[in-house]
């Protein structure tokens, strides 16, 4: 074989991703993981049910249609009704896809060429940067910094240039539980027309937002709609990570080019889920509202157990996750805190660090998620205090 590394140079240094890594760590060491972000209940029992019947009665056992069964088309469409007043055409405007991720691969895939530049803030969702680097195109970070983590807007525009094609934006924020103000997604919204740029918005923590904060979708704002790819998925909203369901909404150009390349990824997954992600998009206003509340609770309940353990803590205004700094802990590396972590004290928590291209940025951000029962997070937290700042 010749010295020519197996993994292209466009992957390169992408070879397993953190959540893999620290949640085989978890496991080797039996350590209570608040790394990846799944929960460890599942969603509502009706929803699976649904999901089992479909399997039984031979609904979606076979390939479905390319787009998505219509059921579930439309149900995202009246879901983007109802929640956000968004308008869309089940027939023409919605894509379903292998959870966000794939719709994520796809849009990016099918939206640019080589050389373009995308803005998106750092920390990044760790599948961006390689989706970015897939498509050819190059990554430009806007950076968020601690504590608030809000995006510095006259950045963002002088980092737009010629090459600018597209803006990836994440809102409720993951890692960093920042969700954009409606003054930020207004600017946003005008520089996004002022200089032709089309939109990417990973929307998939919609739900997951606390009062005061609110989440509006940007193609809500003028001139936003012809320009943005609205991406979503079930698996935060409702508890099942693993049924990988996800979906774009946006203009009938749009979405064309995005199913272009999705066609070509997995072509079409999760029959039998969709059914049941269409029964979910339609549960009443108050399972919306319980699940809110009840990670409200759970966040609150990590956080103030964090800060008693010496840790820094950013409340988080949304997601399931509470980045926190370390350097109370005279600590220097997150990375290396969390390799040693659970051997410290049988966690795992997941470095921040390695989302940032800015190293310094985010030296010693290490995040917890609390997407775990009660329980869990208790026997986390009284782990935790054994650490000494
Ligand atoms: C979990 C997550 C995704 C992936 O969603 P799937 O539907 O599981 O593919 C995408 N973006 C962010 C920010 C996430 O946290």
């Amino acid at each position: 074989m010749s010295d020519r590394p197996l993994l292209n140079r466009r992957l390169a240094g992408m070879g397993t991703t953190i959540f893999a890594e620290m949640s085989a760590l978890a496991t080797a060491t039996g350590s209570i993981n608040l790394g990846q972000g799944f929960p460890d209940t599942d969603g509502p029992r009706e929803i699976a049910q649904a999901a089992a019947d479909a399997v039984l009665s031979g609904r979606g056992n076979q390939y479905p249609p390319g787009p998505g069964i219509p059921e579930l088309r439309a149900a995202v469409a009246e879901h983007q009704q109802r929640f956000h007043g968004l308008g869309y055409d089940p027939d023409t405007e919605v894509l379903v896809t292998a959870g966000a991720t794939e719709a994520l691969a796809a849009a990016l895939l099918a939206l640019l060429e080589p050389g373009d530049e995308v803005i998106a803030f750092e920390p990044f969702y760790d599948s961006y940067a390689a989706c970015i680097a897939m498509a050819g195109a190059t990554r430009v970070p806007l950076t968020l910094r601690a504590p608030s983590f809000r995006p510095d807007l006259d950045r963002l525009r002088a980092l737009i240039t010629p090459r600018t094609r597209l803006l990836l934006l994440n809102s409720p924020h993951n890692p960093t539980g920042m969700v954009l103000t409606g003054e930020e997604l207004a600017v946003i919204a005008e520089l996004a027309v002022e200089h032709d740029l089309l939109v990417v918005t990973d929307e998939v923590y919609e739900h997951l937002v606390f009062a005061p904060s609110t989440h509006r979708p940007l193609a809500s704002f003028p001139g936003m709609r012809e320009r943005t790819v609205c991406v979503s998925s079930a698996g935060k909203t409702f508890s099942f990570t693993g049924w990988k369901v996800g979906w774009v909404t946006g203009t009938p150009e749009l979405v064309t080019a995005v199913r272009a390349a999705k066609q070509y990824l997995t072509y079409v997954s999760a029959g039998p889920f969709q059914y049941a992600v269409a029964d979910a998009l339609r549960l009443p206003d108050s399972y919306f509202a319980d699940f809110r509340a009840d990670l409200q609770r759970k966040r609150d309940l990590l956080a103030s157990g964090l800060r008693a353990a010496g840790f820094e803590v950013y409340e988080p205004q949304g997601t399931y996750f509470i980045t926190t700094d370390i350097a109370p802990f005279g600590e220097t590396d997150a990375y290396a805190f969390c390799r040693e972590l659970p051997a410290r004290c049988g966690v795992v928590a997941i470095p921040n660090s390695v989302f940032y291209d800015d190293k310094e940025a985010g030296a010693t951000q290490v995040r917890f998620t609390f997407c775990k029962r009660d329980s869990v997070l208790q026997e986390a937290v009284s782990r935790l205090q054994s650490l000494t700042p």
